[in-house]
């Protein structure tokens, strides 16, 4: 199995970046699979200088609502023929950061039924996606220190409620070496979702962990306890990037060492 950073805030060399993330993953016997789509369609540029073919994709996974996580979808869809698209419960609904700037997608659920499209909106706490591949979603809160603190909203009923991002999806590849979990922003709190991979499949450890943490807005105690606890959850390559912030960065890699992996466009992942 194979994980690519197609866009991360971060470029590197000719690969683009830009606030945002997408991965590209491989498996065994199976079309690949792209989990998020980045903000402006860089990933494209970015996958076509990786040799990597999005016409391939045989499903697109949509971790959450927000701009930075699905709009490279239309330059995605120039490309790519997706079977499906897996989305989360309230993905279509207005996402907002405080009460009036809107921060969710550029696309109706409308306009991709019309190109024909099959959208999966995820109510099971596990879709099997084949080749040891799962969707998890209705993330439990674990802890009491993972609360959303910036003013995410969401468009409910003609109202703007708080968001509590419970239905956020992540990818868990089940490998040899152990869970391996992908997160696009863990807005629901990067812990919870571990937890919440680990009990599902049955396992007390959670061997790698890949993508947006939000610990950007977060104070001291929350990423002290974040860390005590991934630790505890044995987590050996800690590939924390995006959202997660330089501060919370700084102390991932003091804390996880060389189990600590920088996560840039072009990162590759590979897992017997
Ligand atoms: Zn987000
Ligand atoms: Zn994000």
């Amino acid at each position: 199995m194979r994980v690519t950073t197609l866009v991360e805030n971060r470029g590197a060399g000719e690969l683009g970046g830009e606030h945002g993330i997408a991965f590209w993953v491989e498996v065994q016997g199976e079309r690949p699979l792209l989990f998020d789509t980045g903000q402006s369609g860089i990933l494209v540029q970015n996958a076509q200088r990786l040799g990597v073919d999005l016409a391939h994709t045989r499903a697109i996974i949509f971790s959450h609502g927000h701009y930075d996580h699905t709009n490279g979808l239309s330059t995605v869809l120039e490309k790519a023929r997706p079977e499906r698209i897996y989305v989360p419960v309230n993905f279509f609904a207005g996402h907002f950061r405080g009460e009036h700037k809107y921060i969710g997608m550029n696309f109706t659920r409308q306009e991709l039924q019309a190109r024909g499209l099959q959208i999966v909106s995820v109510t099971d706490d596990v879709i099997d996606l084949g080749s040891n591949v799962f969707i998890i979603t209705n993330i439990p809160r674990s802890t009491d220190y993972e609360v959303v603190t910036d003013p995410f909203m969401i468009e409910q009923n003609g109202q703007l409620v708080a968001e509590d991002f419970q239905d956020e999806l992540a990818l868990v590849l089940r490998t040899k070496q152990g869970v391996v979990l992908l997160v696009g922003c863990s807005h629901c709190g990067v812990v919870n979702i571990a937890r919440h991979a680990a009990r599902v499949f049955g396992e007390n450890r959670i061997f790698a962990l890949i993508g947006g943490t939000h610990l950007v807005s977060a104070d001291a105690a929350r990423i002290n306890n974040t860390i005590a606890d991934l630790r505890d959850l044995g987590v050996e390559l800690l590939a924390a990037s995006h959202c997660t912030g330089e501060k919370a960065e700084r102390q991932m890699r003091a804390a996880f060492k060389e189990k600590f992996c920088p996560n840039v466009s072009g990162t590759t992942f590979s897992f017997p």
